[in-house]
C-alpha cells in the first residue's frame, strides 16, 4: 500500500516534469525565437534576473546576460550549453551577470562571450572574465577546461561593434547611457529576422534608435517608472521613453522584461501607450516570443 502510493507520487511527478519539459522545449523547433530565462526586475521578486536565449531552428545559439536564476531557467528551457555560439554580456551588475560562473562550470570547449570595456568603479570583460575563470581567478578550477574568446565593446564607439558574424548569425552591439555603468545592447540578425535587447538604460542616446531601427522584436528593460526621480532616471528609460522609442525606430513587436517589482505596472504601460501602438508583450520567465 506505502510502496504503490509512492509509486504514483512518482509517476505523477514524471509526468508533470516530462509535460513541461517539452512544451517549453517547444520554443526553438524552427525559424528564430526569443526566449525569457528571466523577466525580474533589478531585485528580484519571484522571477529570475535578466537572461535571454535566442533559438534558431531548435538550437540554442546566443544567451545574453546572465543574471541570477537564468541558470535554472536555461536548463528547464531545455537549451544545450555546447550549443552556444555566443555569451552576451549587457553590464557587470549582478543581476545581469551572477550566474556565468553557475552556467560554465559544465562547459568545455570554446566559447566567445561579449561585453563590455571597464571604467574606474567597473570591470571591464577581460577583467571581469579574469577575476573569475583566470590563472588566479576565484574559479580558476575552469582555467583549463573552457577557453572564452572575449569580445570587448568600446562603448564609447559611434559604430555598433561586431561581435559575432557565424553560420548565418550577426550579432551587433552598442555602447547605452545607463548612469555612470559601463553597458551595452546587442542587435541579432538572422536572415530577415532581427531582434534586439536594450539592456538597463536610460533611453537618451539617438544612435541606439538607429541601431535597432526595424527589428521585428525588441526587449526593453521596463524597471523606471514615468513618475521616477533622482538617480533612477540616470540609470532607466520611463515608460514614455521606450515608447517614443519603438515608434521612432519602427520595432515589429516590443517585450517588455526586467519588470521591477515597486512600479504601478498598468499605469507605466499606459503612459508608453500614449506613444506606442504596435505589439506589445510583457515578459515572464520562460516565455517564447515567435521571432517573424
Ligand atoms: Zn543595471
Amino acid at each position: 500500500m506505502r510502496t504503490g502510493a509512492c509509486v504514483g507520487v512518482v509517476i505523477g511527478l514524471l509526468f508533470l516534469t516530462t509535460g513541461a519539459a517539452s512544451a517549453w522545449a517547444a520554443c526553438g523547433d524552427s525559424g528564430v525565437s526569443l526566449q525569457v530565462l528571466g523577466s525580474g526586475g533589478p531585485f528580484g521578486a519571484g522571477r529570475a534576473s535578466a537572461g535571454y536565449v535566442v533559438w534558431i531552428d531548435g538550437v540554442s545559439r546566443v544567451m545574453v546576460d546572465a543574471g541570477g536564476g537564468t541558470f535554472v531557467r536555461f536548463h528547464e528551457a531545455d537549451a544545450t550549453l555546447a550549443d552556444l555560439d555566443l555569451l552576451a554580456l549587457s553590464h557587470f551588475h549582478p543581476d545581469h551577470a551572477a550566474d556565468v560562473p553557475a552556467l560554465l562550470w559544465p562547459r568545455g570547449g570554446e566559447l566567445r562571450v561579449a561585453g563590455p570595456s571597464g571604467s574606474p568603479a567597473f570591470p571591464s570583460l577581460g577583467d571581469f572574465l579574469g577575476g573569475l575563470f583566470g590563472p588566479d581567478g576565484v574559479f580558476r578550477i575552469l582555467n583549463n577546461r573552457v577557453t572564452l574568446d572575449a569580445v570587448t565593446v568600446d562603448i564609447t564607439a559611434d559604430e555598433p561593434t561586431d561581435v559575432l558574424s557565424e553560420g548565418g548569425v550577426r550579432v551587433r552591439a552598442l555602447g547605452v547611457p545607463h548612469g555612470s555603468v559601463p553597458a551595452v545592447g546587442y542587435r541579432v540578425d538572422v536572415g530577415d529576422a532581427s531582434l534586439a535587447f536594450s539592456s538597463d538604460q536610460n533611453g537618451s542616446n539617438a544612435a541606439f534608435t538607429d541601431f535597432v531601427r526595424g527589428v521585428d522584436v525588441l526587449v526593453v528593460h521596463f524597471a523606471g517608472s514615468e513618475t521616477s526621480t533622482g538617480a533612477v532616471t540616470d540609470l532607466h528609460a520611463r515608460p514614455s521613453v521606450w515608447g517614443q522609442m519603438a515608434t521612432d525606430a519602427g520595432v515589429g513587436r516590443l517585450v517588455l522584461s526586467h519588470v521591477s517589482a515597486n512600479q504601478d505596472l498598468d499605469e507605466n504601460v499606459g503612459h508608453l501607450r500614449a506613444r506606442y501602438s504596435g505589439p506589445l508583450t510583457i515578459a515572464s520567465d520562460l516565455l517564447c516570443v515567435p521571432v517573424e
